[in-house]
């Protein structure tokens, strides 16, 4: 096409590939997994990009029964473009491995899907951009269970500013169709606070509980 007609053609094509690789977010929750997976491995929507060497969308079993939900990457996860892939990954498969779960079986996803730089808290603004990526992940999963680890995971989660020992021991639910969510303590605590992985021991238990009884 190398008239000014095709050339107009051939511009307004750009345009618009342009516009289907930037998807409103109206769109996601209608996304097939791989839409998905490329929409948040292209998504700008709140700046952390500019400091992400890559998204991570997360991994796992796609119809998992357990779905873990921690805070954001961290280096290790930015480098990998895993979740939980670092020393609080390790810990995390062993709290999976204790009540009989291998981390293939469950799916691991994290409230922001970029690291924030030094990694910092996620900003309001950043959780609110990324959590229809995570809504669809949860509607595509359908877990019977989520598994909250940390304050950050819990609290965006829920949409609460409870305190994380506050929320500990109780049954929440999660979206339209109530998934039982479970909260416990993050396993990078956990690995500062080893007086604390009792507590977590309880907490996994629990959810076993939960489960198994069909509670909520
Ligand atoms: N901490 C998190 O919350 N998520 C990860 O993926 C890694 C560390």
């Amino acid at each position: 096409m190398n008239t000014p007609h095709g050339d107009h053609l051939a511009q307004l094509g750009v345009q618009l590939y342009t516009l289907r690789s930037a998807p409103a977010a109206n769109e996601v929750p209608l996304m097939d997994w791989q839409t998905l997976r490329r929409t948040v491995a292209g998504c700008t929507r709140c700046g952390l990009q500019t400091t992400r060497k890559q998204t991570v969308f997360g991994v796992g079993n796609e119809r998992a029964e357990w779905l873990v939900i921690g805070e954001a990457p961290g280096a290790d996860e930015d480098a990998q473009g895993e979740p939980f892939v670092g020393r609080a990954g390790q810990l995390l498969n062993n709290m999976l491995k204790g009540i009989g779960l291998e981390r293939s079986q469950v799916y691991i996803a994290n409230i922001l899907k970029c690291r924030p730089p030094n990694n910092r808290e996620p900003k309001p603004e950043e959780a609110a951009h990324c959590t229809p990526y995570l809504e669809r992940q949860v509607a595509l999963i359908s877990p019977r269970i989520i598994l909250a680890v940390g304050r950050i995971a819990a609290q965006n989660l829920l949409q609460t500013d409870t305190p994380i020992g506050r929320m500990r021991g109780r049954v929440y639910h999660y979206g339209a169709h109530g998934i039982p969510v479970v909260v416990t303590y993050h396993p990078a605590y956990l690995l500062r606070s080893p007086s604390e992985k009792r507590k977590a021991w309880a907490d996994l238990q629990f959810a076993q509980d939960v489960l198994a009884r069909g509670r909520g």
